[in-house]
């Protein structure tokens, strides 16, 4: 039995922080909380003094195989799957270090990542709980054609879906839309018909496999909740000339529970943004808080790999930035937790401190209530009860 002791608690829904916590874990898994002064006899204690406890964040969204680099395409391109599956721990390890103690991979090459959650699954110092969906639908030089997913035609992404299903993803991801990452690939267009979309979902669900969708766009957002995808990833609503939160859209969100997992955050000091995204922050905001006066979940992921402002082990970052965005410290840190485990397909085992979860923790320096600043001073991690960091 360890006994974990903090000056207070965040135990992933709040409203409050618990006063003067004693979390007793044993077996991996958290044994039962207790607030204020507990008498402790016969346990180990790890007393962590002015720090306060919250669950192990969880990144909804991430690459451990995009080395954060500024050529991102080239590195992962030129480097065998010797030297991807080496990259991909280094990577895990820095997001362990940043207090991230589950991640959800939508996107690798070759089910590298896959190998990773093993390891990770054996020795909880490797890295995070890994929640991965391998290389995800795209079309013939589509939106990360490179990784190697290409699927077209109804009967293509449903064999594509089956081979994820053999090879034990946890999930499919699909470029339902183009992206900014890839040459020659568009954002704001749909790759894919109804069809595919709606053969995709039918397949991975009957194969108990969750579905997310990759769309920034509006577009490719109506498409992904119109065929029964779980989730929308980015989710910004956004075309050509700015955004448009469509009332339509959302309400078929709300009325199917599609949840969405914005990527927010980049490490201070990178270049601004480019003009054209600058100049959509305001309405983002606005649009945002439309979302979030409907009802829809939102859970926080980096999309952390892809340029260097989101180094891995940038997560920390994505729940100060939430607050920029109009959230509140308890709504950011919800997202980075509860919310973001329930988007994973881990509610009631992971994102929240109470008996029966697992023992995963991240302890920061000061009240992240009051100044949400805090996650940033990660002083401790412990992953499945043993401390890691
Ligand atoms: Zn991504």
């Amino acid at each position: 039995m360890l006994a974990v002791r903090a000056r207070a608690l965040f135990d992933g829904v709040g409203p409050g922080l618990v006063e003067r916590p004693t979390v007793l874990i044993e077996n991996g898994r958290i044994a039962a909380v207790h607030p204020g002064g507990l008498p402790l006899v016969g346990t180990d204690i790890l007393d962590l003094g002015a720090a306060t406890l919250l669950p192990g964040f969880i990144d909804t969204h991430t690459h451990l195989a995009f080395d954060a680099s500024d050529d991102v395409i080239g590195r992962l391109t030129a480097a065998d799957d010797t030297t991807l599956l080496q990259r991909i721990r280094t990577a895990a390890r820095a997001t362990l270090s940043a207090g991230v103690t589950t991640v959800r991979d939508l996107g690798d090459r070759a089910y590298l990542t896959l190998g990773l959650r093993t390891e990770t699954a054996q020795d909880p110092a490797a890295g995070p709980h890994v929640v991965a969906s391998g290389p995800p639908l795209t079309t013939a030089r589509g939106h990360c054609w490179f990784l190697g997913g290409r699927a077209e035609g109804v009967d293509g992404v449903r064999a594509a879906v089956r081979e994820r299903a053999e090879r034990g993803a946890d999930l499919v991801k699909v470029m339902v839309t183009g992206g900014d990452l890839t040459p020659g690939s568009d954002p704001y267009s749909v790759q894919y018909s109804r069809d595919e979309l709606r053969a995709v979902v039918e397949e991975a669900h009957h194969h108990g496999l969750r579905t997310t969708a990759h769309a920034h766009a509006t577009a490719g957002i109506r498409e992904a909740v119109a065929t029964g995808f779980d989730t929308v990833e980015h989710c910004f609503f956004l075309t050509e000339t700015g955004v448009d939160f469509d009332r339509q859209v959302i309400e078929g969100m709300v009325r199917r529970g599609t949840t969405a997992s914005l990527t927010l955050g980049a490490l201070p000091g990178g270049p601004p943004p480019p003009a054209h995204i600058a100049r959509r922050i305001p309405s983002l905001v606005t649009g945002l808080a439309t979302l979030r006066e409907a009802g829809v979940t939102m859970a926080l992921g980096s999309d952390s790999g892809i340029f260097p402002v989101k180094a891995h082990g940038s997560y920390p970052h994505g729940i100060t930035a939430m607050t920029n965005f109009g959230f509140t410290p308890v709504e950011a840190l919800r997202a980075a937790t509860s919310t973001a485990a329930l988007v994973c397909g881990l509610a009631g085992r992971k994102g929240r401190i109470a008996a029966g979860y697992d023992a995963d923790l991240v302890a920061v320096g000061g009240d992240p209530l009051a100044d949400v600043g805090a996650v940033l001073d990660v002083v401790a991690v412990v992953r499945g009860g043993a401390r890691v960091g």
